[in-house]
């Protein structure tokens, strides 16, 4: 499995450091089943989000099923076709309100 993480993860992992333990078991996981997660709505569609504490979400996106969906064409994902089908790309982490808003 590829993984990418974006600048704003990156940036949001040091922030949150009190909790990363946890964000990166979850990673661990992501990584391992990419279906586990919940798809999201609106303008975050296809994308996915995991809790790695309560109200605390991971989003990412897993380009196998950005292809099936077709949500490659929308959103965030926009260079997927550059991306192997088996790549998790981490977007986003941190509590819910911050995630949704971005
Ligand atoms: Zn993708």
């Amino acid at each position: 499995m590829n993984e990418t993480y974006s600048e704003e993860f990156i940036k949001s992992l040091r922030r949150f450091s009190s909790i990363k333990k946890r964000i990166v078991n979850k990673i661990d996981k992501i990584i391992q089943g990419p279906l586990i997660g919940e798809p999201l709505k609106y303008d975050l569609r296809g994308l996915y989000s995991v809790p790695a504490a309560k109200n605390f979400l991971i989003v990412y996106s897993y380009c196998k099923i950005c292809r099936k969906k077709g949500d490659d064409k929308i959103l965030r994902c926009h260079d997927c076709t550059d991306m192997m089908d088996e790549t998790v790309r981490f977007f986003d982490v941190g509590p819910h309100d911050k995630v949704y808003k971005n």
